[in-house]
This record gives structure tokens, sequence and C-alpha cells, in this order.
């Protein structure tokens, strides 16, 4: 990991959002980073020193947006990226990604695929990841001291899950507990303030309730983030019903076993009834919109609008691999397609447009993880988690061959960028590309 510098300014233009969402464009700015944090944002400055090795000019085509958060994925899947959309949520688990994951109580496995999935990953840019790991402890230990190493902030999840399987994939109540209670021991020696355990039930049907309610004891009492799964797809929800039927809902079963928090983050939410969701918003729970692999596992069109109009916090997630890329840019994309598929057959549907997946992939996901007080926009006090785009890179697509104001500028990098155009990252002022 790389000592973080003193002090750097950057100098040139920024756009961010504003807790409502709202874009900012900064055409000319002075962003002053003391030891990793927002010390001071002077607008339209007149005498910088430029000759300082500290002060860092950006070129005419160059800006500085927050880093992306990704609030969902699952970094043992990576190797089937791509592969395996023929079939629907339980049958794709069974048939793909369950062989796959057992794969990784090999740790030279696991070791490789890591290190591709933290190298991707901050290359596209995503400076902040909410990852699923593993089963096994071992190999998410090994994701975690990857992340710790390249300079990435994260939350990193060793998977729970109790439901006997005749292929073994799965660990005892006690096990799993035991487990765990390790993971996050050796999470927390590692050291980083980057760095936290998620507590990560895989999903209702993969644990009993005396699973979940210990798992959501175990958070409360180490106040510890959440992640799970909810309401994916159509004959999931109804196999949770029928699993849990002292239950009024899918919410319902998460909220008796006491893992709705205002640090859950629940991925999915397609199908989440007016009840469900009046639930989630009481507790503070957000939900992770992953509309690449709502559409690649053919799941459903999550409506975003709804959430958003009933005051739920939201984040974006890839959800690799049922989604399809590891990229933000693209699941931002995905994002804006689902809204505008919805518009087809919903009267005087308001979609989603590039302001606002920005505002998701940056201070929507960092609401969404409660770390808000710390990332997501340039404000002073927070932690410098940036990208530096440049819309006229060699080998790239984007050009300059007319004149763009900043927004156009961000309007091109959403709908028609790539990594290419992602010329640095930093996170908490280091920069790690
Ligand atoms: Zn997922």
């Amino acid at each position: 990991m790389q000592s973080i510098p003193k002090e750097n300014i950057f100098v040139g233009s920024f756009a961010h959002t504003t807790e409502r969402g709202e874009l900012i464009t900064v055409d000319h700015a002075a962003i002053y980073v003391t030891n990793g944090k927002i010390s001071n944002i002077v607008i339209d400055p007149q005498s910088i020193d430029t000759n300082n090795e500290n002060v860092i000019v950006l070129s005419g085509t160059e800006f500085l947006v927050p880093g992306f958060i990704d609030c969902h994925t699952h970094a043992v899947q990576l190797p089937n990226l791509g592969i395996g959309y023929d079939q629907h949520l339980l049958q794709w688990l069974d048939t793909y990604t369950f062989p796959l994951e057992k794969k990784y109580e090999n740790e030279e496995f696991a070791n490789r695929v890591f290190d591709a999935v933290v190298k991707h990953t901050v290359t596209l840019g995503t400076t902040t990841a909410c990852y699923f790991a593993s089963l096994y402890a071992n190999a998410s230990l090994i994701l975690g001291k990857k992340v710790v190493k390249t300079g990435q902030r994260a939350l990193i999840g060793k998977i729970n899950m109790n439901s006997k399987r005749d292929d073994g994939y799965y660990e005892t109540t006690q096990e799993s507990i035991a487990n765990l209670n390790k993971f996050i021991d050796d999470i927390t020696k590692l050291n980083s303030p980057l760095v936290k355990p998620i507590v990560t039930p895989r999903f209702a049907l993969s644990c009993d309730m005396i699973l979940l309610k210990e798992l959501g004891k175990l958070a409360k009492e180490k106040d510890l983030h959440i992640q799970s799964h909810i309401s994916e797809n159509l004959e999931e929800i109804e196999a949770v019903n029928q699993l849990f039927p002292q239950c009024s809902s899918y919410a319902d079963v998460y909220d008796t076993a006491g893992l709705l928090t205002n640090k859950t983050v629940m991925a999915h939410g397609i199908y989440l009834t007016d009840n469900e969701i009046t639930i989630l918003k009481q507790r503070g729970t957000a939900v992770i919109h992953c509309p690449s692999s709502n559409t690649c596992l053919k799941s459903g069109l999550c409506d975003v609008q709804r959430l958003k109009e009933k005051g739920i916090k939201i984040g974006l997630g890839t959800d690799v691999a049922g989604g399809q890329s590891c990229s933000m840019l693209d699941a931002m994309r995905s994002a804006l397609q689902v809204s505008t598929h919805l518009s087809f057959f919903k009267n005087n549907y308001k979609t989603l447009n590039f302001k606002d997946v920005f505002h998701l992939a940056t201070l929507g996901g960092a609401t969404a993880l409660a770390m808000d007080d710390k990332i997501g926009n340039f404000t002073m006090g927070k932690e410098f988690d940036a990208l530096v785009i440049d819309i006229n890179v060699k080998n790239g697509y984007l050009n300059d061959l007319k004149e763009y104001t900043l927004e156009e500028k961000l309007e091109k990098l959403i709908h028609s960028g790539d990594d290419r155009n992602i010329t640095g990252v930093y996170v908490n002022g280091c920069k790690i590309k």
C-alpha cells in the first residue's frame, strides 16, 4: 500500500452531485487534499504556483469526478463473467454459480481470481466495492489482502449459507458463525481504515431462521454492515414464502432476524410490495439496483423511480457475474436502458437521465452504504476518492472534435466512454491507477 501524500492540489474542473442528486459542474477550481482528505476547495483560484510538484494541473479535456461505488458484486463469480445467461436465477445458481464457488477451497485459484477482480475494478474506476466474497473464510481473507494491497476501499463479506446441499456447498450453523467470527477478526487485523467486513447471508433460501437471527445479533453487537439479496425473481419469492410461512413477506424474513438496519444493503428489490418498502424505509435499509443482472438473468425491470419516490436509499451494483460487466459505466447505461424500457409501457413515466445514474454511482451509493460522511462527492472534510477523466485520450473513442461544456463532457463519458477515459484513480488521496 502506498503512503498518503501530505498535500496535493488539483487544479481544473470537476463534476459531482449534491445530497438531493443535483448535478454541480465547476469549470475552474483548486481542490486541496491534505493527508487524504479534502481540506479546501477554492473556486476560480487566482495565484497557484503550478511549478510546485504537489500541484496537479488538469488539461482542458480533463476533469475530476468522485470515484465510482459498486454497491453489489460477487468477486468469486468473475470467471463466469459473460457466460451462462440461458437460465433464470435459481437454475443459474445450481448450474453455473455454486459449482464455480465451490472451487475456492483451492486458495491458489482464489488468489488468481481475486488478483484479476481488484485489478479490473480499479482500472474501471471503482474506488469502493461492496463485495460478496466466498463461503470459505480463507478465500475471503485473500480478497481482503488484495484489496488492502491495492489501496481500494471495500466492504468484504464472507458468505453465510447453512441450507444443506448434496454437493456439500454449505456450512453448519456453528461452522458458519465460528468461521465468520474468525474472518471478522482477520480482516480487522489487516488494520486498514479502508477495508471492513460486512455480514453476508447469501439470501433467505440459503439460510434458516436460526442462522439469520445469529447473523443479525452479531452485526448488531459488532456494529457491522449487512448485505444480502431480496425480491429478485418471482420463483425465488414464492420459494421464500413457502420456506418461511410464519413471515408476512420476503422483507419480513430479514426484519424478523434483525437484519434490516441503516447499514444494510439489499440487492435487486424488483418486486417489493408497498408494505415491504415501508419496512425498508423505516429501518433505513438501502436497495441496490442491479440492472444488468436483472436483464441477463431475465429477472425483471426494477422501477427505481418508485423506490426513489418512496424515500428508499438506492445504490448501483454490477452484480457480476449475473451482470455481464465489472464496469460501473456499463451499470449506469444498463440503468438508463431499463428505465427507458419501463417508459414504453408506463404512462407519463419519468425516465432516469445521465445525472441520475451518475448520482447513483457516486453519492447515492455512498449514502446507501452509510458512508456519505466520508465519500461520494467533493465536500470539505471528506476523503478524496476521485477519478481523472479525459475525453480526448489516444486510442479512445470520445473526442473533442467540437467544443463541449463540462456537463456535455460528463454526459459523453456516461453514455459512450470507457476505462480508457479514466486516466487516474485516487482513493483517500493515493493514486492507485
Ligand atoms: Zn448478487
